[in-house]
Order: structure tokens, then C-alpha cells, then sequence
């Protein structure tokens, strides 16, 4: 079943030039990119962004990160994307992702882990909408 989901490369990533990289590892792996930009999300979209961790200990932390310099979002579309994504970008833990995956070549740390992917579905609708509503699962041809 085609879907979409929303990737974000992380500031850590962006400073390390590693854009280039990842994106090769994106389509080589057969995903098809719908969108991209470049911005630097302000405190309340990063607070908005990520709201399922408000109230979480290392809430400040993650939004100081996600602000601190500029970010590449994107949609990718395909079959069984989302979950397929959340493989190739490995374990939230660098240290603990597998070998071959993203966060295991360019992620720095539990904090600084190189790449986002929505988690599910409906976290897939929110953040896509949240970034690019032109490609929104409710208005967007799928
Ligand atoms: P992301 O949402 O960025 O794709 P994820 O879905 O693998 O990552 P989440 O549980 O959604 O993990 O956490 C969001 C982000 O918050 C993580 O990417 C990580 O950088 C940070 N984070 C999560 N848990 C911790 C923790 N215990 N200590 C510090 N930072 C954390
Ligand atoms: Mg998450």
C-alpha cells in the first residue's frame, strides 16, 4: 500500500554536511522523494512539532537541538514507507542502532541522531501536514 511519511535530517547532520549522503542513501534505497525544503524551525513549531514529549525530561534539550540550526524536511512516498523508513533509519540509540543504518553512520548520540521518521500513521498524517499541507494525506492524490 502506497504511503507517505515525514523525514527530517537534524541540525547535527546538516552542520556535518552529511545531507548529501543521506539523500543518496534515500533513493538508492528505492525511496522516492514528494518534497524538500530547508528551514530553521522556530521554538514554538519545534514545540508544536514534537509534542507527544512535552513534559518529558529531555523535552528543552531535543527543542534547544532542533532550533540550533537549520533542518532538511522532507516527504517520502512508496510502499509500505513508513515502516520501511524507521528500519533504514535505525534504533533512536546510535549505539544501539544496526550496523548500515543512518543513525548508526551519522548519529552522533541519543540526542543528536542525525535523522527524524514519523512513527505510524497517524504520526505520519500530523507531521506531513505539519511541513508540507500541499502534500497532506487528505488532500494529496494517493
Ligand atoms: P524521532 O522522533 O526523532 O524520529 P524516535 O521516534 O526514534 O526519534 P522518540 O521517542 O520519538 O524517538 O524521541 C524523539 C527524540 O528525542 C529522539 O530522536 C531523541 O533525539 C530524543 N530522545 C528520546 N529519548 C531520549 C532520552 N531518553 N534522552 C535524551 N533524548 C531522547
Ligand atoms: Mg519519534
Amino acid at each position: 500500500m502506497i504511503k507517505r511519511t515525514l523525514v527530517i535530517i537534524k541540525p547535527n547532520a546538516v552542520k556535518d554536511k552529511n545531507v548529501g549522503k543521506i539523500i543518496n542513501r534515500i533513493e538508492e534505497t528505492g525511496f522516492i522523494i514528494l518534497g524538500i525544503k530547508m528551514i530553521q524551525l522556530s521554538r514554538e513549531e519545534a514545540e508544536s512539532f514534537y509534542y507527544v514529549h512535552r513534559g518529558k525530561p529531555f523535552f528543552k534539550d531535543l527543542i534547544d537541538f532542533m532550533t540550533s540550526d537549520k533542518c532538511i524536511t522532507m516527504v517520502l512516498e512508496g510502499n509500505y514507507v513508513i515502516t520501511n523508513i524507521r528500519n533504514f533509519v535505525g534504533d533512536t540509540d546510535p549505539e544501539k542502532a544496526k550496523k548500515g543504518t543512518i543513525r548508526y553512520e551519522f548519529g552522533d548520540d541519543l540526542s543528536k541522531n542525525a535523522i527524524h521518521a514519523s512513527d505510524g500513521i497517524e504520526t505520519s498524517k500530523f507531521e506531513v501536514n505539519f511541513f508540507f499541507p500541499e502534500f497532506s494525506w487528505e488532500t494529496g492524490k494517493l
